[in-house]
């Protein structure tokens, strides 16, 4: 008969010693003497491993050997009291089954601590080390945490199409959708790409956001949130940026601009609080690997809290809520951009903010997350809400410290008139876009809304420097790789 496995974070957090079990996991490490050997079993379901101990006379040399770092294993034993440091039990091996062997000569991941760069070029190998599986564990937290937050406030999950034939944005970054041979692309008589012969009959991309589909479904189901990926064909190789990343967008009927700003807010408390009470044991390790980091940057960029403080931070206090225009000033009088330090001076009123920017005003200058808005219309889409003083918009950012942006939302502009007006003054088509002017049309309501980029979430959850750690596959310029 086939034992039931036990999984390994079961077996650590309860006390079973005198009792029998199976457990099943990858080798970590082994060490071994004449007589006996430890093995460091992880199953994924912690980070922290069961200590297998082996005695060398009940078990074939044949079968020990195939025991290597990176093997697979089912072992049936006692758990007993530890004999040695490092933990309080163990399991006394009485069986063990090699499901897979693993080559030392050849398995890539070693017993010691291995650069990002590395492990992004194995990245169907990176969950097996202690980061990754972090990662994978905090990853998967928030992603449940955040239907959990929506799901407690009566909010909807809506599916949005991936393929779309709107560019949301209007920044032109998209991928485009199509079955044609490429080396024999239909034309029309003038020369022109024949979409009418293509799949879907006209020019398809996959979306850049859900949101416009999302607000469709707000004027229906007034609160409605979004998760889903998206794709963006920017050639920004930044630690931020990715081509293809998740994004969590809630769109909200009824709502302004300060309710936008106050559901953002209290969502972001909520995952941060929900990492801290679940993942405690990833984010310590994730916290130490954060200081280890930190020796390595020069002093004066070094963080002055560790990554459990700064989760903390933000949970203890309310984020500084700045108008664009009050920023702009701060950014002017600033010392990086009176020594001329900064990349791109801010010159004067209308300049877009870099991640150079926001990262002064969130780090140096209010120390604490940042929530700017009312931004200039000529730096934002067309589909935010005109203020009345015919310069800006009802737009707001989110700015986390050592990420920059994290949100970008807006209250959503329901006057038909002036949402047309803009749209013909950024050459988005109006004719193309009726469908979404209907919800303009009947029965429009005051509404906003907003998006979070998961992936930049999860770096400010982990601590992590490099969004493509934060991700199993990374799709970034140049790279499609698994
Ligand atoms: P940025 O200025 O940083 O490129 P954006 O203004 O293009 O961001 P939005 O279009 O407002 O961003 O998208 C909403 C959110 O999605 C951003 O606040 C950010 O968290 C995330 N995001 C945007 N682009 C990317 C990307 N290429 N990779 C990962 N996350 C992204
Ligand atoms: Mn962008």
């Amino acid at each position: 008969m086939k034992e039931k496995r036990t999984k390994i974070k079961e077996v650590l957090s309860s006390d079973l010693i005198g009792q029998k079990l199976m457990v099943m996991g990858w080798v970590r490490t082994k060490r071994e003497s004449k007589s006996v050997a430890f093995i460091a079993l992880n199953d994924g379901s912690t980070i922290h491993n069961l200590q297998v101990v082996a005695n060398a006379e009940s078990f074939e040399e044949s079968t020990l050997k195939k025991i290597t770092t990176g093997a697979s294993l089912g072992v049936f034993g006692e758990i007993v009291p530890s004999q040695g440091a490092g933990q309080a039990f163990e399991l006394q091996a009485e069986s063990i089954e090699v499901y897979g062997e693993a080559d030392p000569d050849k398995y890539p991941l070693q017993p010691k601590r291995h650069s990002l760069e590395f492990l992004r070029e194995i990245a169907h190998l990176r969950p097996r080390t202690n980061t990754f599986s972090a990662i994978m564990r905090v990853r998967h937290s928030l992603a449940f945490a955040i239907h959990q937050f929506f799901n407690e406030k009566g909010f909807s999950y809506i599916n949005t199409p991936i393929i779309t034939s709107s560019d949301a944005e209007g920044a032109g970054e998209t991928f485009h959708v199509t079955n044609f041979d490429l080396d024999q692309v239909p034309k029309t008589e003038d020369g022109q790409v024949d979409y009418k012969q293509d799949f879907f009959e006209k020019e398809a991309n996959l979306t850049v956001s859900g949101q416009l589909e999302g607000e469709l479904a707000a004027m229906a189901l007034s609160e409605i949130y979004t998760f889903g990926p998206t794709f963006r064909a920017e050639n920004s190789n930044t630690t931020r940026h990715l081509a293809e990343f998740w994004m969590i967008e809630p769109e909200m009927a009824f709502y302004d601009l300060q309710d936008n700003m106050n559901l953002a807010e209290e969502m972001l408390k909520y995952l941060v609080q929900y990492a801290l009470d679940h993942c405690a044991d990833d984010l310590q390790f994730l916290d130490k690997r954060a200081a280890d980091e930190e020796k390595n940057k020069p002093q004066n960029e070094r963080n002055e809290l560790s990554l459990i403080e700064r989760l903390r931070f933000v949970l203890e206090n309310e984020f500084e809520r700045v108008s664009y225009t009050e920023a702009i000033e701060i950014l002017k009088r600033s010392k990086p951009n009176q020594k001329k330090k900064f990349q791109y001076l801010i010159e004067e009123w209308g300049a877009d903010l870099q991640s150079e920017h926001e990262r002064y005003l969130v780090e140096k200058h209010f120390k604490k997350p940042v929530i700017l808005y009312n931004y200039p219309k000529d730096i934002k889409a067309f589909y935010m809400r005109q203020n009345d003083d015919g310069k800006t918009v009802g737009a707001m950012d989110i700015l986390f410290p050592g990420i920059g942006e994290i949100i970008g939302g807006s209250q959503r502009e329901e006057r038909l008139d002036n949402l047309i007006t803009r749209m013909k003054e950024m050459d988005i088509p109006v004719e193309e876009m009726q469908w979404y002017l209907d919800t303009r049309r009947y029965g429009a309501v005051p509404h906003s809304g907003y998006g979070l980029g998961f992936e930049r979430m999860i770096l400010f959850v982990t601590g992590m420097g490099n969004i493509r750690d934060v991700i199993p596959f990374p799709r970034t310029p140049g790279n499609c790789e698994f």
